[in-house]
This record gives C-alpha cells, structure tokens and sequence, in this order.
C-alpha cells in the first residue's frame, strides 16, 4: 500500500481507496484523462493565486515608491523609511513570485 497524494484536494491518501476521505471525490471512476484535467485546473488555481500575489506585491512597490516622493517626505523620518521598507518589499515579493510561476508553469508543461 502507498500513499498518493489525492487529485481533488492534494492531501495523502492510500492509493487503495476508493474515494478520498477528505474531499469525497470518486478515485474509482477518474480515468488518466480526468486526472490530467484535474492536474491543469490546481495548476491553473495556483497560477491565479500566484498572479494575485504578485498583483499586491506591485501594490506594496509602487505604494511605496510613490509615498517617498509625495508630500517632501525627508529621509529619515518614518514615514520614509516606511516607504523604503514596502518598495523593497513589494519588489522582492515580486520577484520571488514571479520565479515561483515561471516553476510552476514549467513543471506543468
Ligand atoms: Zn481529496
């Protein structure tokens, strides 16, 4: 007996089973077909949390780009440093992100 991972819901199972006891999903009756379908729909979910992530790390950059040269913050201040802190932020979590679509889209294809 081994444990998979369950198409539906990705939690562990045996691969004996056959539905999953977490989600109630059919195992008997999927076919290849529907498990690469299944397979496409998580990489695609993951794809929009992925893109939805990145959307606020965008936010966090230009917020913060934005707020340092508005209303002639001076450096040093909190204020400034504040928005020192969300641009270099929101620039590595964009930067990350971006790496962990690229993989995901590349492991998918
Ligand atoms: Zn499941």
């Amino acid at each position: 007996m081994a444990v998979i991972n369950c198409p539906g819901c990705k939690k562990k199972i045996s691969d004996k089973a056959k539905s999953c006891n977490h989600c109630n999903l059919d195992l008997s009756e999927l076919d290849s077909d529907q498990l690469a379908n299944l397979n496409r729909v998580s990489v695609i979910n993951k794809t929009q949390r992925l893109m939805n992530f990145s959307f606020i790390a965008m936010l966090f950059f230009c917020g913060g780009f934005l707020f340092m040269f508005r209303d002639n913050i001076a450096p040093g201040t909190w204020q400034h440093n504040l928005a020192m802190a969300s641009t270099f932020i929101g620039f590595f979590m964009y930067i990350i992100i971006r790496a962990m679509l690229l993989l995901t889209k590349r492991k998918a294809s």
